[in-house]
């Protein structure tokens, strides 16, 4: 199928939309730029138009040489990588007798920041405002079932779905191995809230009918760490969650990565005996990964639950 060019950038354009993208008789493409530059044309002395035009070309030809650039880098990287992975693979004692495993999944993990940092007077501030706000949500429903509008409300249907299908069980196992290697990426999202919702806390107390709001509010606080990491939530430490499952948002307990998803299917769809976890400094797919930046730090071979 022939393609035509922007009269700027010269990037292809699908002849579908070659009608309706002109300027002045010229085809032109979707950027905002581009399109700047040819409603200049009829203010602008002819030479220095086609003056601008050529430099416009040529930074634009220059951008598109350096993406591809990266792009066959990352490629590299990700080729070299995976080679990098299987060598370390058949390097563990649990491979040495055999060579017949070389088919083991290797998935790479997501990570995380691990350092440190005293929790600040503003983000507890912040979190206690949040959950004497929910606490007080909570409190006008006598049971969780009354509520029908809340962050959590989704992943808590997904959540009783697992367990209504009995997986829920082979999954913990996955996360407990892969999360403590990965150490909480995902935590990051969960600042000073932690997803802890209105949801959240009418199911604790529906659990619980004893306690009241300054019950359930202590519990939370005496849960909070004086120290986090940093950049992520107030209860993620060095350690993982500084909260019980029961008291942890429905999303905190039912999110699932792509590593985890993918260990999950290794072992329960593909029925796999083991999956190898490759934690590096930097995921291969950032912007120009190296050996450096892309180093291994940690791995280990995850198991699926022995179901009986
Ligand atoms: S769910 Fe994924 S991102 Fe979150 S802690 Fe576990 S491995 Fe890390
Ligand atoms: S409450 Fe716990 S599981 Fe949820 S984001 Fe914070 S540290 Fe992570
Ligand atoms: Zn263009």
């Amino acid at each position: 199928m022939p393609l035509t060019q922007c009269y700027v950038c010269e990037i292809e354009i699908p002849p579908a939309q070659a009608n309706y993208q002109q300027i002045n008789g010229r085809l032109v493409c979707g950027s905002q730029s581009c399109r700047h530059f040819l409603l200049r044309e009829a203010g602008v002395p002819r030479s220095l138009f086609l003056a601008q035009l050529e430099i416009q070309r040529a930074m634009h030809r220059e951008k598109r040489r350096e993406e591809m650039d990266n792009k066959r880098k990352q490629q590299q990287r990700i080729e070299q990588e995976a080679v990098e992975n299987l060598k370390l693979l058949q390097s563990l004692p649990e491979y040495a007798d055999t060579t017949s495993k070389t088919s083991t999944p290797i998935v790479t993990l997501p990570v995380a920041n691990t350092q440190c940092e005293p929790l600040s007077k503003a983000r507890r501030d912040d979190y206690l405002q949040h959950l004497r706000q929910v606490i007080s949500e909570a409190m006008a429903f006598s049971n969780a079932n009354e509520i029908s509008e809340d962050r959590n409300l989704d992943a808590s249907n997904l959540l009783q779905q697992r367990l209504a299908q009995n997986n829920d069980e082979a999954t913990q196992h996955i996360c407990s191995q892969v999360c403590a290697l990965c150490k909480g990426y995902c935590c990051a999202s969960g600042k000073n809230h932690g997803f802890i919702s209105a949801l959240t806390i009418r199911k604790l107390l529906d659990q619980h009918p004893e306690w009241g709001v300054n019950e359930v509010l202590n519990m939370y606080l005496s849960c909070l760490p004086t120290a986090s990491i940093e950049h992520s939530c107030v209860n993620h430490t060095a350690k993982g969650c500084a909260l019980s499952r029961e008291m942890r948002s429905d999303i905190c307990n039912n999110y699932l990565c792509d590593t985890v998803l993918a260990c999950e299917s290794a072992f329960l769809q593909q029925g796999v005996e083991e999956v190898f976890a490759v934690k590096r400094a930097q995921l291969n797919d950032a912007d120009l990964p190296n050996a450096e930046n892309s180093r291994v730090v940690d791995y280990q071979l995850i198991y699926p639950k022995k179901l009986s």
